[in-house]
């Protein structure tokens, strides 16, 4: 089914947005149609309804509509506006409205389920108010609980259902409607109607109870729903991400320490070389100044050659060689 956002009156009863969670398979599903027909699709898989998606657990609450700047309630009063204002011809009505018509449309289009349902609850309650008495004030009634958790600050996985709870003005912002598990449908289902509120508190308890937990992926910084606290990445394609970063960071360690052991080890065979003539019982000064000259030589030029390798200029295989001909070098001065 398709809805429609023109002044044609399309004839529907009561839409309701259906959420079954499943704490097995993690998975969140939602059906949005009338009443009928969403039963319908839950038991039988049939019935003609507008949104039917099953998604990974926490994704309705991580992806809800947001609207910091209050848009759902400007055009809602522009809506509530509209009321008061005489119109000789539909089309002159039609005309008045249309921006607001294309703002919800383009909300519904979004596939987003939070603004698809609002978007049509919006146009359903304007058309259906529109004959009614007090129908600017009804408009209002109808619409504006829906929006309250469009604006909220936090993320809505941020929020703790009992404080969240506490907060509720009114009784139906408390109030949920559940469907309990029957006939062909064995699950429980809950189904919002004037908010969502108390479905996201419904939901925010279920996590709670079954102590599962949102967390930023520590691979790609999204939100997700976690079976414990423990894990920290979202999903396969981010762990295995994860293990090549790793190893990455792995073999660059190794590498950076295989760097400082060679030149060490040479650096010693250079040093051993020397003290040893200087200690011998009739030490030949001529050598040594020679030998430590060389050192010097060697030493500035191993750490010129080491900083190479490690900014990546050079390889450490070939610093690994020069190192070893280092040493050849010395083995001749000294046997001299
Ligand atoms: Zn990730």
């Amino acid at each position: 089914m398709d809805f429609d956002f023109t002044i044609r009156d399309m004839n529907l009863t009561r839409i309701v947005f259906v959420l079954t969670l499943d704490r097995k398979k993690m998975t969140e599903r939602i059906v949005i149609a009338e009443t009928g027909d969403a039963i319908l699709r839950l038991e039988q898989n049939a019935g003609d309804v507008i949104y039917d998606q099953t998604r990974p657990l926490g994704e309705l609450l991580t992806g809800f509509e947001a609207d910091p700047d209050r848009r759902w309630n400007a055009n809602a009063a522009r809506l509530h506006e509209s009321y008061g204002k005489v119109f000789p011809f539909e089309r002159a009505r039609w005309k008045a409205v249309k921006p607001c018509a294309d703002f919800l449309r383009e909300k519904y289009e979004s596939g987003e389920p939070s603004a698809m349902f609002a978007a049509m609850r919006t146009w359903e309650a304007y058309l259906n108010c529109y004959h009614m008495g007090h129908g600017p004030e009804r408009f209002l009634e109808r619409t504006l609980p829906l929006y309250k958790p469009f604006s909220r600050s936090l993320g809505l996985w941020q929020e703790r259902p009992a404080s969240a709870l506490s907060d509720a003005a009114r009784p139906a912002d408390s109030q949920v409607e559940l469907w309990y598990p029957a006939r062909k449908r064995p699950f429980e289902c809950v189904a919002a109607y004037a908010s969502f509120q108390p479905l996201i508190y419904y939901y925010l308890h279920r996590i709670e109870e079954w102590r599962f937990a949102f967390q930023e992926c520590k691979a790609c910084g999204r939100i997700f729903l976690a079976k414990s606290r423990h894990r920290e990445i979202c999903g396969e394609g981010c762990r295995k991400a994860q293990a090549v970063e790793s190893k990455r960071k792995f073999d660059e360690r190794a590498k950076g320490d295989m760097l400082e052991r060679v030149h060490e080890t040479a650096y010693y065979y250079w040093y051993n070389r020397l003290r040893k003539l200087k200690r011998q019982k009739e030490p030949d000064e001529e050598k040594i100044a020679a030998v430590a000259a060389a050192f010097e030589v060697f030493r500035a030029e191993a750490v010129k050659r080491k900083a190479e390798v490690k900014q990546g200029e050079s390889k450490l295989a070939d610093f690994s060689a020069w190192l070893i001909e280092q040493q050849d070098e010395i083995d001749r001065l000294t046997l001299l």
